[in-house]
């Protein structure tokens, strides 16, 4: 009897109301299997998604910068220009997956 309440418990502590029914939904569920039109209950994904674009934005913004600082400095020369794009992809990259990073509320 005691077992069963304990798994009783722990499958109420798994489920969470959901946002658009109020029915219980198992936690993290994509989507609520009642009206199956739920958003995602944990992490909102086109907050994310925003965070990643924006970091990726930000990371085009400095690599752009970094990429026009190097040619300014050192010409338009053929090995420069392949830097100065690995500079703004990698910063791109970069950008992108810190957002994405944040945005999911990774520390
Ligand atoms: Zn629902």
């Amino acid at each position: 009897m005691e077992a069963e309440g304990i798994v009783q418990e722990q499958a109420e502590q798994q489920e969470q109301p959901c946002p658009r029914c109020g029915r219980p939904v198992a936690d993290g569920a994509v989507y609520c299997p009642h009206c199956c039109g739920a958003p995602r209950l944990r992490g909102d994904t086109r907050h994310i998604m925003r965070a990643g674009l924006r970091g990726g934005a930000a990371g085009l913004f400095l690599g752009s910068l970094c990429a026009v600082i190097l040619l300014w400095f050192w010409g338009d020369v053929r090995g420069t220009r392949g830097i100065a794009f690995g500079c703004v992809v990698t910063f791109l990259t970069t950008g992108l997956l810190l957002g994405l990073t944040r945005g999911r509320g990774w520390r």
